[in-house]
């Protein structure tokens, strides 16, 4: 895959409904065979957005590639939707962990929680947590599929729905890029689209459970996510920002 071919599919795509640019993807980027791998994944975080385009794409596909980030540090209620989710659609996820000696050597360092200590420390704990694991399966892969939508976060207001990630070479489908939080919600509703009971507990955005807590009233959606930084820095480096994978150890940005 070229980044000039993304343009051309930007341009195909550009006022096609989400169904079909799902189906389009999906059937494009298939393996060959039943030993060869599809070529296109979604990276699930189990929040709202992921949920809607789990039900989504196995709804088009039934046996569609879905993996986890497993930092080992969720939510219970995250697990539990895990298996609620797997129960429904009758599939399994593709489960990535971080390597262990990377977290021993990390936590013999500097502590379990060193993530409050500093932003450095909080990047370095995403990046052998979400980031490393995160790499090594997107370098399988010519196509990942995310539930980012603009209006979640300050870094995310130029993203497209289909764009190059330069960083890692491939596309970077974000179908729900347009999306509001109205919308989403309104789709769980209306398909009975398990969710995570954190939602309904005041947590608009879910990530490991020492770093979100719930938001009050009025308060921004990822307002709950390492709330003791500033909206800038509240990426953790799963998604690049001007074409960088920002948030990666020595670098700023990122999310999850
Ligand atoms: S969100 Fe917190 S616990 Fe999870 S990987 Fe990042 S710093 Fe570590």
């Amino acid at each position: 895959m070229q980044q000039s071919n993304v343009k051309e599919l930007v341009s195909e795509f550009k006022d096609k409904e989400l169904d079909e640019i799902m189906r389009y993807f999906l059937a494009a980027y298939a393996g060959s065979s039943v030993k060869d791998q599809d070529r296109i994944a979604l990276a699930s975080s189990l929040g709202a957005e992921d949920q809607v385009l789990t039900h989504i794409i196995l709804s088009i596909k039934p046996e569609a590639r879905i993996f986890i980030l497993d930092t080992g540090r969720l939510h219970n209620e995250t697990y539990e939707l895990m298996s609620r989710t797997m129960k429904r659609y009758e599939m399994k996820y593709e489960f990535l962990f971080p390597e262990s000696a990377d977290v021993e050597a990390m936590e013999s360092q500097d502590g379990p929680d060193l993530f409050y200590e500093s932003i450095e420390n909080r990047k370095k704990c995403c990046f052998f947590r979400k980031v490393k694991p995160l790499e090594k399966i997107l370098s399988s892969l010519d196509v990942w599929i995310t539930g980012l939508r603009k209006e979640q976060a300050v870094t995310r207001n130029a993203l497209e729905k289909i764009a190059w990630d330069k960083a890692n070479g491939l596309i970077k489908l974000n179908p729900l890029a347009d999306w509001t939080e109205k919308q989403v919600w309104a789709y769980i509703k209306e398909h009975h689209v398990p969710y995570n009971k954190l939602h309904d507990q005041g947590y608009p955005s879910i990530g490991c459970a020492p770093c979100t807590r719930a938001v009050k009233p009025g308060e921004d959606l990822r307002a709950g996510r390492w709330w003791w930084e500033t909206p800038e820095q509240k990426e953790c480096g799963l998604h690049l920002v001007d074409g960088k994978l920002a948030g990666r150890r020595g670098s700023h940005g990122s999310s999850g």
